[in-house]
């Protein structure tokens, strides 16, 4: 149906062009985009992703390279690896897979890699440079969501756009850009009151709380547009922080989980990537 409009399919298309543009490096003798994705333990959903983000390099032609560090490595150790990938000239952009062990500090090891080379864009410099309107990179699921709006025709300007959940990588970015997109954004969170209201009144409703098919019919207006970010497995099967089947009678458009956002995600690491590359070259 038409009105479900799919991140796997979206992915699909903006993949197309990346390729196309590193095919056409290779065919001028050029190096390619090289992204370093970094791996601490064996849990298996971070072995999962990095594996699911190495795939996708190679899919579009992108160089890629695994660093597999042992669960209980020391916090030098991996400041080491990764002083060596921002020196590398033949990397263009470092991904450390999160969470860490929690003998490992996060922040310090985020505020290690080197800005431009930042891909994930978590950075405090990059995340200064996002909130002061400068160009920087951007957190990928924020950006997946507003290319999916995009994708949806959504017109932004005016609209009332509510975002459900504050969290620093998914809601506070994706409310910025929403705003910087011109629409009149609310963020909602655990302790707004009224929340079925609020939303109630949005033409855009993005998603992102972590409380698996909670959004139903009852939290949505008639004919908006809704993204849903979250995801889980229940019994078994995958789904979101929205009721599919209840919601989507109501829509004009709506993301599905599973082959929503999450592929959009790994999509937009890849444009981040490039975008790193490219910054190589013109600064
Ligand atoms: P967090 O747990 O960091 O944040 C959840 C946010 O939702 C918080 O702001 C919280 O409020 C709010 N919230 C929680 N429960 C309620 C409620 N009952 N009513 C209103 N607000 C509520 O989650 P993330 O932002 O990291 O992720 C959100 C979802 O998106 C998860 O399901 C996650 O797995 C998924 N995700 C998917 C990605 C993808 O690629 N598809 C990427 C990243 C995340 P408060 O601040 O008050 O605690």
């Amino acid at each position: 149906m038409d009105r479900v409009v799919y991140g796997s399919e979206l992915s699909q298309e903006l993949r197309l062009g990346m390729k196309a543009e590193i095919d056409a490096l290779v065919e001028q003798n050029l190096r390619v985009p090289n992204l370093a994705v970094v791996l601490v333990g064996n849990h298996p959903a971070s072995l999962s992703y990095v594996t699911g983000k190495t795939k996708a390099c190679d899919a579009i032609g992108m160089d890629s390279s695994l660093i597999h560090l042992d669960a209980d490595c020391t916090m030098d150790e991996l400041l080491a690896v990764i002083d060596g990938l921002n020196k590398d000239d033949g990397v263009d952009g470092i991904l450390v897979q999160l969470p860490l062990p929690k003998h490992l500090d996060e922040i310090v090891v985020i505020q290690a890699i080197d800005p431009s080379k930042d891909v994930d864009g978590l950075h405090p410099l990059n995340i200064g440079r996002f909130y002061s309107g400068l160009d920087c990179m951007v957190p990928c699921t924020p950006l997946g969501v507003m290319e999916i709006l995009k994708k949806m025709d959504c017109d932004l300007v005016g609209k009332n756009a509510v975002v459900l959940g504050r969290s620093k990588l998914v809601g506070t970015p994706v409310a910025r850009l929403l705003q910087n997109a011109n629409a009149t954004v609310t963020v909602c969170h655990s302790k707004t009151k009224d929340l079925k209201e609020v939303c109630k009144q949005a033409d855009i409703l993005v998603v992102a709380i972590g409380q698996p098919k909670m959004i139903d019919a009852s939290y949505v207006k008639e004919g908006a547009f809704v993204v849903d970010v979250g995801i889980h497995r229940v019994d078994g099967k995958l789904c979101g922080d929205v009721d599919f089947d209840s919601v989507l009678p109501h829509v004009s458009k709506i993301t599905p989980v599973p082959k929503g956002v999450g592929p959009m995600t790994i999509c937009m690491l890849l444009k981040n990537t490039l975008k790193a590359y490219r910054g190589k070259f013109h600064g």
